[in-house]
């Protein structure tokens, strides 16, 4: 029997607040252990916890992002559960009230456009960290992460394999970074996911029991993680045996799961609104202001990247990966009408670029009129595209206050359009391979190649190509 995959997350954002959720402890990464903390992250008694604006305001600009509804009223509550790297003995979170609820974002899979269905989007704050491994038979507690502001976003079932599950995280980054809410980085645990995982036969209208893999801090591991949780299942089912609902650890050192609970001795978190935080009420103007400042989302601008610019998909993927290219490109394409060729100067120029210097497109040496400049020389036929990629560009980096046409006729870059010159060049050339010559008469015509090259050499990459190509196809 064929079965299908049927996959939820429950995606964890880390947001990239300066401080923590509900107090003034700093958040960042690869501190010194327990060393962002005061009396309110560790749960002190007789502390109050106090709303940190900005997690809010993030978590309104994602829900916008997301076509998710705004709860203008919302409130916390508190998830009780004991545990070492939880001081309070709570988490505090949001259950009955999210602040946002509904919503969807397009994930792309090949060549298809999905939209996957968001059910809500929920504030909480984060516990610290325990580690077991580092010092056996201690373990040693961490509490620096206490109370670091997190958005959960759960979705409905929607997904139907590994492969959506990569592209939903990677359309979830893209977001997140776009927004600048988060860094997205999943090494760092900015993101991780706990996937809901179930099978059920090929076009069943109902769906078969979940198992929910817990804390996937890598899209490696979650695609094994997936792939062999739906094995296991279709193993059971195949057995005529039924899939128990439980909550399952992955270990990628062996590539297994294994049950952490089972859904009977689930826990009984016993929610309730916290009484040390006041409902949190918006306005609609609130709202409509924080909508206003939402940049271009990454799909809205690929779309325009391809519909308005021409640009290849490919490229268009490449461009709005991250915001800052995309919007370097933009700016660019106000200052030159040949966009391709704009595109193709941000891809394999500025972007390796970027790499190299450790920098970013901002601190590019060379204004967007320079490089358009630059493009304008290719176009013209000034400057052969070999010359313009290999001398040129480089030496406008280097000397970033000289225009491009100053510099390539100082250093005699410019493509000679020059007759006499041509036509020596392509005579020497063809005097250089006597016996190529008669080849090529005879019908070896692919010999054009080697004759380029030849009058290529001769003037040192000045010739003009189509003109060179023209005149030696005539003389052979
Ligand atoms: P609970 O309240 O028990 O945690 P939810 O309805 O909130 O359950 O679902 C949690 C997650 O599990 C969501 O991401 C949802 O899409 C996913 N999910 C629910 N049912 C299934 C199923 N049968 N198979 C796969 N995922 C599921
Ligand atoms: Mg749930």
């Amino acid at each position: 029997m064929a079965y299908e995959t049927v996959i939820g997350l429950e995606i964890h954002v880390q947001l990239s607040t300066k401080s923590k959720a509900f107090c003034a402890d700093e958040v960042r990464f690869g501190a010194d252990p327990n060393t962002q903390i005061s009396a309110i992250s560790l749960g002190h008694p007789g502390t109050l916890p106090r709303l940190n604006r900005q997690q809010l305001d993030h978590a309104i600009r994602l829900a916008l992002a997301l076509d998710s509804e705004v709860n203008l009223r919302n409130n916390f509550d508190r998830k009780n559960y004991f545990y070492a790297d939880l001081p309070k003995g709570y988490q505090i979170t949001q259950d009955a009230r999210p602040v946002c609820v509904g919503g969807r974002i397009p994930i792309t899979v090949g060549e298809e456009v999905k939209y996957v269905r968001i059910h809500h989007v929920h504030m909480e704050e984060d516990a610290g960290k325990s580690m077991h491994d580092s010092d056996d038979p201690y373990s040693y507690i961490d509490l620096n992460r206490a109370g670091t502001p997190l958005l959960e976003i759960v979705t409905e079932p929607d997904l139907r394999s590994a492969e959506e599950v990569d592209a939903l995280m990677t359309a979830m980054r893209q977001l997140v970074r776009y927004l600048g809410i988060s860094d997205g980085n999943m090494q760092e645990g900015s993101m991780r996911c706990d996937c809901n995982v179930s099978i059920r036969p090929m076009g069943a209208d109902y769906f078969g029991n979940r198992c929910e893999i817990k804390n996937l801090n890598s899209m490696r591991y979650a695609r094994k993680a997936i792939a062999y949780e739906v094995e296991r299942q279709k193993r059971i089912v195949e057995a005529g045996g039924t899939v128990a609902q439980q909550t399952l650890n992955f270990d990628p050192a062996t590539g297994v799961t294994s049950p952490l609970r089972s859904k009977e001795d689930a826990h009984d978190y016993r929610y309730f609104p916290d009484p040390d935080l006041p409902p949190v009420v918006l306005q609609q103007a609130e709202v409509d202001e924080i909508k206003a400042s939402l940049p271009a989302l990454p799909w809205v601008l690929k779309e325009e990247l391809v519909a308005k610019y021409a640009l290849s998909e490919y490229n268009a993927n490449l461009l709005t990966a991250e915001p800052e290219p995309a919007r370097y490109f933009l700016q660019l394409a106000e200052a030159t009408p040949t966009y391709k060729a704009a595109a193709n100067l941000v891809i394999n120029k500025l972007l390796p670029w970027t790499k190299e210097e450790g920098k970013n497109l901002a601190e590019f040496p060379l204004s967007p009129q320079q490089l358009a400049g630059f493009i304008q020389l290719i176009e013209d036929g000034k400057v052969s595209n070999t010359i313009a990629y290999q001398e040129l560009f480089p030496a406008m980096v280097a000397q970033p206050d000289q225009e491009a046409e100053a510099l390539a006729t100082a250093n005699n870059w410019l493509q000679s359009d020059d007759a006499d010159e041509l036509s020596a060049w392509v005579d020497a050339a063809i005097a250089a391979f006597p016996d190529k010559v008669k080849a090529y008469q005879n019908g070896k015509k692919g010999l054009i190649g080697l004759f380029m090259g030849e009058v290529m050499k001769q003037s040192k990459g000045k010739a003009d190509p189509k003109q060179a190509n023209k005149l030696l196809r005539e003389r052979l």
